[in-house]
């Protein structure tokens, strides 16, 4: 674990914040973390706290006067989310008395916490590991329940299990590895090991899940991005439209005229879809379409998922358009317009791409689309066990895997063990990564830094 590493360790200074100022009505909290907690906690209610135990008490300035009244809990750091002593004052959410509250605390030796402080010190007290300390940020800023459900995940540390289990995999394959190198006389036989490859294989697909997984944590916290694309008059207007349900986009019988690039985001349950009607890609003369082509082009580039618009007339040519777009993006071919010769909605799955059979203007199998967006946005049953997960997590997580594999391939047709367990120990660094057991300060101050004061 990355905290047993990390130890626990004390940061001097006492901070304090404003942890929530609900609206009127509500209640507010200033919180105070570090070795002056107790102290300040005795002389707000002139004796000591007990531990864990919410006290009625008046909250005085230095003169005496009352500034508010409410609860006081005191947590002793054995028990405290921060790994140091900790005061709570939940008081009336009035923003000025708060902020005379937090002046108090300020003036009891406390100063004030800086966006992400006691987060950040929980994580260095081994309280918890970076992946859930991001889960918090996330969970603050997550737009949907779902994407909220997933951060709580995270935040209970299913994310970062599955990254310790991984590790602990690796880790036996290294020590294995370095045990042939040891005893020269055996590594053949024991790099041989048909087991030993297969544990590779296996470390290989559960590391191929959780990028998965992740994948699909990173589009519930951010939302999903969706191209669409087809030829002109293929139907991607209505199509657009008849998922947004409103008429922004322009819908013509004249081909080339959305040169344009339009968005138009969506919600579907709480996932923000972001759909963007292209130019018509063909190769064209005309300035303007062409411009639009190359937007169209750099859209694909950054999108999770395109939906290619098309008829089974044209089929194998509109396929070439995606024959430049990257591998990782998610393919989904509508053939449109079912309608004109009576055909029936349906759905096939074909190699890497779902293709589709539908009538954006009848609105004849769209449902069979609007539940692969879900699907692909991480929003659908099959997922209901997502996670949180951030770009910097699928980064590493792709790191590990060429890792993985150059550690497979150093066993299998270099037979060089020395090459596998270096390998083996970059898996590890990089896996160590997400949770924070190798981390520069320089990631640590960005990854604070995007928290919210008293958070
Ligand atoms: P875009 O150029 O790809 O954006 O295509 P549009 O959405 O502008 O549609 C071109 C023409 O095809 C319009 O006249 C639409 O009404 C028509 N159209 C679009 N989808 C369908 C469909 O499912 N069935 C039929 N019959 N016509 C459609």
């Amino acid at each position: 674990m990355a905290g047993e590493q990390r130890g626990s360790m004390s940061q001097g200074e006492t901070i304090a914040a404003i942890a929530t100022a609900s609206g009127a009505g509500g209640i507010g909290i200033v919180r105070v973390s570090g070795a002056r907690a107790h102290a300040m906690a005795r002389t707000l209610l002139a004796r000591a706290p007990r531990a864990r135990h919410a006290h009625f008490c008046a909250f005085r300035d230095a003169a005496g006067d009352l500034l508010d009244q409410g609860l006081l809990i005191y947590f002793p750091a054995s028990g405290s989310f921060t790994g140091e002593d900790v005061l709570e004052l939940q008081a009336h959410g009035s923003p000025v008395m708060l902020h005379c509250l937090l002046k108090r605390m300020l003036e009891l030796g406390a100063r004030q916490a800086r966006a992400g402080e006691f987060a950040e010190r929980a994580f260095l007290n081994g309280r918890i590991d970076l992946a859930q300390a991001e889960a918090i940020a996330d969970l603050i800023a997550s737009g949907s329940e779902a994407a909220a459900r997933a951060a709580v995940r995270s935040l209970e540390g299913e994310f970062s299990r599955c990254i310790d289990h991984l590790v602990e995999s690796v880790t036996r394959l290294r020590m294995w590895i370095e045990a042939a190198i040891d005893f020269p006389e055996e590594e053949i036989n024991f790099l041989a090991t048909p087991s030993l490859v297969a544990d590779l294989d296996a470390a290989r697909a559960e590391l191929d899940a959780l990028l998965a997984a992740s994948r699909r944590g990173v589009r519930l916290t951010k939302g999903l991005h969706v191209v669409i694309l087809g030829r002109p008059n293929a139907g991607k207007s209505s199509l657009l439209n008849a998922l947004a349900a409103s008429d922004r986009a322009i819908v013509t019988e004249q081909p080339g005229t959305t040169r344009d690039l339009l968005r138009e985001t969506i919600r579907l349950d709480g996932i923000e879809i972001t759909l963007v009607d292209t130019a018509g890609l063909r190769e064209s003369s005309d300035l303007i379409e062409r411009e639009g082509m190359r937007r169209a082009r750099a859209e694909l580039s950054h999108a999770d998922l395109v939906v290619l618009v098309t008829s089974d007339e044209h089929f194998v040519e509109d396929l070439a358009l995606l024959a430049d777009a990257p591998a990782t993006l998610m393919r989904v071919i509508v053939h449109n317009k079912i309608d004109l010769c009576a055909g029936e909605a349906r759905r096939e799955q074909r190699d890497t791409a779902t293709h589709l059979w539908l009538s954006a203007r009848s609105g004849q199998g769209l449902d069979l689309l609007v539940s692969e967006l879900q699907h692909a946005a991480g929003r659908d049953p099959e997922h209901a066990g997502a996670f949180s997960a951030r770009s910097r997590h699928v980064h590493a997580l792709e790191h590990a895997v060429a890792h993985l594999d150059a550690a497979h391939h150093a066993l299998t047709a270099l037979h060089a063990g020395e090459l596998a367990a270096e390998e083996l120990r970059q898996t590890q660094t990089r896996l160590g990564e997400i949770t924070g057991s190798f981390s520069s300060d320089d990631l640590l101050g960005r990854i604070f830094a995007d928290f919210c004061i008293g958070k």
